[in-house]
Order: C-alpha cells, then structure tokens, then sequence
C-alpha cells in the first residue's frame, strides 16, 4: 500500500519500529499470536500507560508508529470498541479487578465488544434512554430495547447505558454496565443495510442479567462514563496513520483469530465486516483509484485530490489534538470539529469514486459502490451532526446552552404513558 509519511521526521522512533519489525514480523503467524507479540511489545497501542501495554507516547508519536506499521504491511492491532472506546473508559473509571479482568482480554483482540447505548427514543438525547437496570442481590437484572447497535452478532459483551434511577432528573440516574451477550435475556436482531451488509442490529433485553461486579463506577454516575466513551469515538473517527494500517476485529466470532496474518492481508475486503469504514477512504486510496481508471490528468479531479488532501490533512492534525484531549481527559470539542470534517470527507470520498469510476461505479459488491452507500453512515453513526454543531457552539463558541426544559425534572414525570418503572 502507497503510505505518505505524514508526520515530522521522528528518525530515532521510525528507525525503532523498523527494527523491532524486521526481528518480530512473521506473516505466518496466527492473528493471535502476532498480537500477543505486538501488544505486548509497545508498539500496538504506544499511546497507552506502559502499564498497560503502551509507552506513554504522544498521539501524534502513536501515528508515526502506525505510519511504520502501515509501511512495512503488517496487520495492525484489533479494532473496534473494545481497544478504541472500552479500555479508555476502564482506564479512567474502571476498578483494578476490571481491569486486570478486562483490559488484556481486549488489548490481545481475544474478546470484541459492542456498544448498547442507543434507543427508539434515545439517539441524540441519549440521556433518555429508558432501558431499565434494577439490582437484585449482586446482580442487575436489565429490561429494554436497544437498536443500532454495530456488529453484536459477532460481540461477547457490550457497554451498557441503563436507567438505575427514575426519581432524579435524567442525567442523574443512569448507570454504566458491561453486559455479557450469550444469555437467555438477549435476543439480537440484525437490521439489512442497502449495501446487503447486516452490520448493526436491534438488541431486546428481557431479564438479562449481570453481577454487580460488571457495574463501571457508581450505579447512578453512568453519563459521565458515557460521555468519556463517546469522546473517545468520535475522536477516533480521525486516527491519522491508522487509517492506512490495516486492521481487523478481535473476537472468536469474527473468525480470524486462528488464520494466519498473510491469509488476513490477501484478503481483498478485509473491511467487509465493517459497515461504517469507508474502503475507498483516503487520499492515497483515491489517487490509486484515478490511477486505475487513468484520470490522473483530469484537472477537475486533480483539484479535488487536491481538497480532499488537504481536508485530510487538516482533520488529522486536528484529530491528533482531540485524541491528546480525550487521552488528558478534556473535552474542548475537538473530537466533535474532527468528527464533523470526517463527515464532510466521507462525502467527498463518496462524489469522487463515482466521479472517478463513472458507470462501473454502479456495480454491487465493488469497493466503490461500497464506498458510495457506507458514506451516508458517517454524520450519524457517532451521533449527528447537528448535535456536534450543538456542541461546538456551546463548548467552543461559548453560544448559550440549548433550551433544555427537561434537566431538572425527575424522570419518571417525563414521557407519561410510556416510562418503565
Ligand atoms: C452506521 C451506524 C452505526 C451505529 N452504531 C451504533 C452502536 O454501535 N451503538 C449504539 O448505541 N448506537 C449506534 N448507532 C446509533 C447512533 O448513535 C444514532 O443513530 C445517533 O445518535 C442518532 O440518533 P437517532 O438515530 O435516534 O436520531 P434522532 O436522535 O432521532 O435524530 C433525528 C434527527 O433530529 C436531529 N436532532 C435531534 N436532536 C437535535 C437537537 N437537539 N438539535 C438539532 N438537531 C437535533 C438529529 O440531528 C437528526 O437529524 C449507529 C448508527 C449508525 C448510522
């Protein structure tokens, strides 16, 4: 894969990977093995505690690392919630036996996690989810429905948002949980997409169970916990070099634990399996693209290579800021102006393969098709648009707060006729 250098020189660190590369790398390996070796080396996650199976870098140092990864075509670390959102949020919140049980589990890709928080009535005003969690003994019995919920046919657990109190007002009663999947109160319902993929599912809670000890921080201070969560995927949606890095899901359900890491990368559509990733993503992807359909001397293409350059470039230097923020625990907005630009790049990515393509973009099951009907996702999937305007306005505008005539109000006198309790 073409991989630009995007990031300042960073010799020693470059020249450091490289090396540990060239002693390690061996695509023979099973995925399992190799990311034994890599995470516990450092280098899968150098952002991280060197506690916890990092090296303390900077964002932007993580980046030149990956960018080597990249380079050297290796298979990166596990994606998806578990190492991008859930090991954030048990560093911050989670107790030493969460942890000890949770974080190494993830880092290894040995489990993959999905994320229960959306509702029918709670989407942007998440805050009002009504999926109850009531305590009974050391457990937690939860009751509810949940729905957009990514890739949970494939999950072993999931992060749950679930009303613990309904006599304080709404933000004030929600607890934060991980629920595991294969129990009887979890039916799991996949939801068809119009690119043919059954990527995201509903979610019926009916009884389901879990010990007290899965509860993360107190039982009514779970927003909190969410929002960290929340801020931490946004921000991931601009991971510069990691982009670029090939990647693919932990879990035994994905089923490439046990493949080798060559077979892995020959792989044409590793991506399949996620929905919301762009195939045709990057500039370097789409310059590829112009070069396969011999475009490169359109000047009206040239110029928007050119923009989405650009943009890129712009997001993922801003994105490094907002990852350095989510990882200092801040919140200044970044993650919601760099998700925003991923959105605005997700569309251009979508105009430019048909532009590029032509006719043969109107073929099923292409990259580039693939590309046109993934990009609507972007601009909802880590919550909308407009509700990360709302917060730019509000935490870097210093524009007033929305009206919210709700804050203060105990949550079971809102919603009357459909509140559970
Ligand atoms: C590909 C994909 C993957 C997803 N994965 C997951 C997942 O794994 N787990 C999960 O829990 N959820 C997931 N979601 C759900 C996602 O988080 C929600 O769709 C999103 O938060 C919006 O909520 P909603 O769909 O209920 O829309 P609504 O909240 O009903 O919004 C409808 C419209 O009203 C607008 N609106 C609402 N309130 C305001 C306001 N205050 N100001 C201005 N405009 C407003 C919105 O911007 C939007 O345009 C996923 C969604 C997608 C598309």
């Amino acid at each position: 894969m073409a991989t630009s250098s995007t990031t300042p020189d960073n010799d020693e660190l470059r020249a450091a990977v490289r090396q540990w590369l060239d002693a390690n790398w061996d695509p023979q390996r099973t995925v399992r093995a190799w990311w034994r070796i890599l995470v516990d080396s450092g280098w899968g996650f150098p952002s991280w505690p060197s506690a916890w199976f990092g090296q303390d870098l900077s964002s932007e140092e993580a980046t030149v690392v990956h960018e080597e990864l990249a380079r050297a075509n290796v298979l990166g670390p596990p994606e998806g919630a578990g190492p991008s959102m859930a090991i954030p949020m048990l560093l911050r919140f989670g107790n030493d036996a969460q942890k000890q049980r949770w974080i190494p589990t993830l880092a290894y890709g040995e489990e993959y996690w999905a994320q229960f928080f959306s509702e029918p009535g709670a989407g942007s005003d998440l805050a009002a989810v009504q999926a109850r969690a009531v305590p009974d003994g050391d457990e937690w019995v939860v009751n509810g429905q949940k729905v957009w919920n990514s890739c949970t046919l494939f999950a072993d657990r999931a992060l749950l948002v679930a009303r613990t109190d309904v006599d304080v007002p709404k933000h004030k009663g929600i607890g934060f949980f991980i629920l595991d999947i294969d129990q009887p109160g979890v039916d799991i319902r996949p939801i068809k997409q119009m690119n043919g993929l059954e990527e995201f599912n509903e979610a019926f809670l009916t009884d389901a169970r879990l010990p007290d000890a899965q509860r993360i921080g107190e039982p009514n201070a779970g927003w909190a916990v969410a929002m960290t969560v929340l801020q931490h995927e946004r921000a991931n949606f601009a991971g510069g070099g990691t982009f670029t890095l090939r990647t693919v899901e932990g879990g035994e359900r994905f089923g490439y634990l046990d493949r080798t890491c060559a077979d892995v990368l020959a792989e044409d559509r590793a991506y399949a399996n996620i929905a919301n990733g762009l195939p045709i993503g990057t500039p370097d992807a789409m310059i590829a693209l112009a070069r396969r359909f011999d475009r490169t001397d359109d000047p009206n293409i040239r110029q928007r290579l050119a923009k989405l350059h650009s943009l890129y470039e712009a997001l993922r230097l801003t994105g490094l800021r907002g990852q350095a923020s989510a990882k200092a625990g801040r919140e200044g907005g970044e993650s919601s102006v760099v998700y925003l630009g991923g959105v605005l790049v997700a569309r251009m990515c979508r105009d430019l393969v048909a532009d590029i393509a032509g006719p043969a973009a109107m073929l099923h099951g292409t990259d580039i098709a693939d590309t046109i009907t993934i990009a609507p996702a972007h601009g909802i999937q880590g919550g909308s648009e407009q509700i990360q305007r709302n917060v730019i306005g509000e935490r870097l505008l210093g524009l007033p707060r929305e009206p919210q005539v709700d804050r203060d109000v105990p949550f079971r006198d809102l919603r009357v006729g459909t509140q559970r309790d």
